[in-house]
């Protein structure tokens, strides 16, 4: 019997804590935090079931790790059917990975002029193991979603700060911008390994 990762979140957060501590710039983060986060979402045994249950009204964020140093936090989101943000920034950069199900992501672009309507960009689809980098250097306004009229997706987010402590952008259909914060609807701080 195969035993389940337990380990891979300590693990993740420690690879991580060395990246950054390496001096890793934005471009280093989404090479080689990238990678580190397709390790940890190739299966999903080690997030606890507790953390994967869907709320009926609404999509939730667990926090499963917040650097001591507001460097970096790692969060798992949970959709249940139909479930979807509203359009958002970030502020930092952000890696969302799938951990499982599908999500539907629509990009956004800034207005072509102050005051204009946001500009629709690309819409696409994640599936388990897929990986979405935000930045405002790279595209920082999107609106996700789940794309399972029937299911429950989870995915894993690292953000560069403590998402839930950052006041960031919702924006209506016309583009105008009411400030938010998205707080955690659970805090894990799991004990690390070794
Ligand atoms: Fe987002």
């Amino acid at each position: 019997m195969s035993s389940p990762r337990i380990d891979a979140l300590p693990a993740f957060v420690g690879a991580f804590e060395q990246l950054l501590g390496s001096g890793a710039d934005e471009a280093a983060i989404f090479r080689d935090g990238r990678a580190l986060l397709a390790v940890l979402i190739a299966d999903d045994a080690w997030l606890p079931a507790a953390l994967a249950e869907p709320d009926p009204d609404s999509y939730r964020i667990h926090l499963l790790h917040a650097d001591p140093a507001r460097r970096f936090s790692v969060s798992a989101m949970v959709w249940g059917p139909g479930q979807g943000t509203p359009i958002h920034d970030h502020t930092v950069w952000g890696m969302v990975g799938v951990l499982r199900g599908r999500e539907r992501c629509e990009e956004f672009g800034l207005p072509a002029m102050p005051g204009g309507p946001l500009r629709p960009g690309p819409v696409h689809e994640l599936a388990p193991g897929d990986i979405d980098l935000v930045a405002p250097s790279i595209g920082d306004i999107h609106r996700v979603s789940n794309a399972l009229a029937d299911g429950v997706s989870v995915s894993i987010h690292v953000y560069g700060g403590d998402i839930a402590a950052i006041t960031r952008s919702r924006f209506d259909a016309a583009g105008r911008a009411t400030p938010f914060v998205s707080p955690y609807a659970s805090c894990l701080l799991p004990e690390r390994a070794g």
